[in-house]
């Protein structure tokens, strides 16, 4: 085990601050959205510095960048590291940034103290993850891994009424010689951020994520009558607010009876007509619920939903349930995950093993290839933030945990 590869801390937060410094805000963030000018300019010095680490850079046909280190076995599957680079609007340095920094880093350590790997590795920078341009998320590993298709982004605008085709192929990075959907990836390994405060607040230097949440949103509208506040006697009322609010406490008073780490919220409700003094005639609200096992949506699901049925015949009103997120829970490989454990703990880094509550790269990548995701704590849990950080000694545990992980899987 090579826990004193000679990687300190100053490079780490250069090698950080010099990324941010695309798409820095006057806040002290980061703007940098899929194909915009801050995107191209880090892409492109991305392309450079892997040039520069001996690692053969390249786009494929959406803009994602890979840095590749030939392995010496021949016509070998790759292994595939690394996060992405787009952020939310005035984000964090760290959330996906940090993943590709980490990978570049433990790459050429590895390349630098082992020579040429057995298994080809390949860093990726992906070209977008959080879906805050366009109206579609992970259109970089979505692309690699087939579920998305090129033609999926020709009628997708952003809210300047740029096309998304239109503005992939401007900025001039786009390699269609290079096929986009890959079949040849043998695995993949992501760093990122927590993005909550569990890993902080049981002061553990690195998370091991054994599942990625699967999420259910549904919008649910109950339609009664309107009528008058004054003159409507109560056992006359066909009121929406009233049972709306006894569905939602209901659904949300369930939640602990049923597993102790579902979570289920309501977000958003629309009252119609929403005046003062009329009764309502409808409650349109949102359900959001999120665990790491299908059974147990499953079993949520049906429970509120049927007492939500039921309730409305009683009281003689319509309900309508309408899902539109239907996101299934990924685990992550248990023979990566069983490699990242003993990694830990010959390191003796406190660790956790734990769920991931949001979306990331590798629940896309989760499906298609074995997949281990590792997290590092986020001081108060803050991300999606200018505030967004995490001290150096986790970052540089992440990327030693990482560069160890790759030297058992590629020497
Ligand atoms: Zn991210």
């Amino acid at each position: 085990l090579n826990t004193s590869i000679d990687l300190d801390t100053k490079e780490i937060f250069s090698w950080m601050e010099w990324l941010a410094g695309f798409g820095l805000t006057k806040n002290g963030g980061v703007t940098r959205l899929l194909y915009d000018a801050n995107w191209k300019n880090a892409q492109h010095a991305l392309f450079e510095r892997m040039k520069e680490l001996e690692l053969e850079p390249y786009f494929d046909g959406v803009g994602n960048l890979f840095g590749r280190l030939k392995g010496t076995v021949e016509n070998d599957k790759v292994i595939l590291t690394g996060s992405h680079i787009d952020t939310v609007i005035d984000g964090g340095k760290y959330d996906g940034a940090y993943g590709v920094v980490a990978s570049l880093l433990a790459v050429n350590y590895l390349h630098k103290h082992y020579g040429k790997p057995k298994r080809t590795i390949e860093i990726v920078s992906l070209c977008e993850e959080e879906g805050s341009r366009f109206p579609l998320a992970f259109w970089g590993s979505g692309s690699i891994t087939g579920k998305y298709k090129e033609e999926d982004c020709k009628e997708l605008y952003d809210t300047n009424n740029i096309n998304f085709k239109k503005a992939m192929n401007d900025t001039g990075m786009i390699n269609s010689s290079k096929k986009t959907k890959r079949d040849d990836i043998a695995s993949f390994v992501e760093v990122h951020i927590e993005q909550g405060a569990i890993l902080e607040s049981e002061k553990k230097s690195i998370g091991i994520v054994s599942h990625i949440v699967g999420q259910r949103r549904f919008n649910i509208r109950v339609k009664g009558e309107s009528n008058h506040a004054g003159t409507t006697p109560m056992t006359f009322r066909r009121d929406s607010v009233h049972l709306a609010s006894e569905l939602i406490s209901y659904a949300l008073n369930k939640v602990p009876a049923i597993d102790s780490s579902l979570v289920a919220t309501v977000g958003k409700m629309t009252v119609s007509p929403n005046i003062p003094n009329v009764i309502a005639n409808e409650v349109i609200f949102t359900l959001d619920v999120r665990h790491h096992q299908e059974s147990v949506l499953n079993q949520y699901c049906d429970i509120i939903f049927s007492f939500f049925r039921e309730k409305c015949l009683q009281t003689g009103m319509e309900l309508e349930i309408e899902k539109w997120v239907d996101v299934k829970p990924v685990e992550m490989n248990g023979n990566l995950t069983e490699i990242c454990r003993s990694v830990v703990t010959d390191m003796k880094v406190p660790y956790k093993e734990m769920v991931s509550g949001a979306g990331h790269d590798a629940q896309i990548f989760g499906t298609y290839c074995p997949t281990a995701l590792l997290f590092v704590p986020s001081v108060n849990g803050i991300s999606h933030s200018p505030k967004e950080w995490t001290k150096m000694e986790d970052l540089r545990n992440g990327i030693v945990v990482l560069f160890e992980l790759l030297h058992r899987m590629a020497y």
